[in-house]
């Protein structure tokens, strides 16, 4: 999955505090398949807390064909985001109810983003419809990549995404901090595919608790910080500054604090179960939160709307007014953790989750 919708400008976060106004959070993100044809070690979609503990990924009765289409047009009428996010499991697995549901979205004007492993060829058609991205989710170099993501290695992905327009999505673990001139390496290939967009940088995000080799170490963090936004002049296709890099040292200390966990709402593969308190679920530890949107949206936070307040106050500040919006109507849409205090760590039984995400 590794899904994120980094680079919100000043103007789409207007819009988005518009949403939240009116009591609906602006991004909407759906997992909108339990299936995947892959196992990545420790994927975090199907850790046993990714839901909460209750139930599983894999236990949810997931739709397809028409009951699909209309359950995913029908959650993004009524939450009305600004950005709706298609991940999985595999979303790819479900391209030709995808060949439905992005061109109704795209003549809607909602901005649309499917982010996938790579593993099925993007259906051409695709490009042509206005407001919709392909994340392509890719781990670093083959020797990382591969063993991992098997059958999605760079083979297939090349194949797959050969004459399309795709962003790269890469989350940086552990064993990729060890070689030096890894980042030039990876950037410089990725660089030079005509397919490739733009491509968008993650940290590892470890669950509360965790100890695996895909974290990074606080000195690793920094040389990230340091190295990664100095490197955008020769590949510019690197969505990435120096404020990134900062707030990629310095992540929101909890759910409540994270614009993005804020500002968006996440569904599961039954359209019903709710993801929380971000697109991770489970107990994410925020503190070593690597993801691209949350350091994007935690470091626009600090910008100052009118020379006073900063947009930070500002969402915080609608966020209580919006959901005072959904008081005095009924059917509220917006997120619980609007009015909740974040969910502690269960003391024993951590999934121990490893590389990457989902796709
Ligand atoms: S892990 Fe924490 S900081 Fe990162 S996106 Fe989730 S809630 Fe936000
Ligand atoms: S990380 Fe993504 S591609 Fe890998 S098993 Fe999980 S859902 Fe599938």
């Amino acid at each position: 999955m590794s899904q994120s919708q980094p680079g919100m400008s000043v103007g789409e976060l207007f819009v988005a505090w518009r949403r939240i106004l009116s009591g609906r959070a602006p991004m909407l993100s759906i997992e909108i398949t339990r299936e995947c044809p892959l196992s990545c070690p420790g994927c975090y979609a199907y850790g046993d807390s990714h839901l909460g503990g209750e139930k599983k990924l894999t236990e949810l009765s997931d739709l397809r064909g028409d009951a699909l289409v209309a359950g995913v047009l029908g959650l993004v009428k009524k939450h009305r985001p600004f950005h709706v996010s298609l991940v999985g499991g595999e979303p790819m697995i479900r391209h030709r109810e995808l060949s439905q549901i992005l061109p109704a979205l795209s003549q809607q004007n909602f901005f649309t983003m499917v982010v996938t492993s790579g593993i099925i060829p993007i259906p051409m058609e695709w490009m042509g419809l206005r407001r919709n991205r392909v994340a392509v989710s890719i781990d670093g170099l083959p020797e990382h990549h591969n063993p991992r993501r098997k059958p999605a290695t760079y083979d297939h992905i090349l194949e797959n995404i050969r004459g399309r327009e795709v962003n790269i999505h890469w989350t940086i673990t552990g064993p990729m901090m060890k070689r030096p001139g890894y980042f030039e390496e990876y950037l410089a290939f990725w660089q030079a595919r005509p397919e490739v967009k733009r491509i968008w940088v993650s940290l590892y995000t470890p669950q509360q608790g965790e100890h695996t080799p895909e974290m990074l170490t606080i000195e690793e963090r920094q040389r990230v910080a340091r190295e990664l936004p100095g490197l955008r002049e020769a590949y510019p296709k690197l969505l990435m500054n120096p404020g990134i890099g900062q707030a990629l040292l310095e992540p929101p200390k909890n759910p409540q604090e994270c614009l993005f966990s804020k500002m968006s709402t996440n569904f599961s593969a039954d359209l019903t179960t709710r993801v929380e308190p971000c697109i991770f679920g489970g107990t994410p530890d925020c503190s070593q939160c690597g993801c691209v949107a949350s350091s994007g949206l935690h470091h626009v936070q600090r910008r100052k709307v009118g020379g006073l307040l900063s947009i930070g106050h500002l969402v915080r500040g609608s966020t209580a007014i919006g959901s005072l919006m959904n008081r005095l109507r009924s059917g509220s849409v917006n997120p619980s953790r609007w009015n909740l205090t974040p969910r502690v760590s269960p003391a024993a039984g951590l999934v121990q989750i490893g590389p990457g995400g989902s796709d």
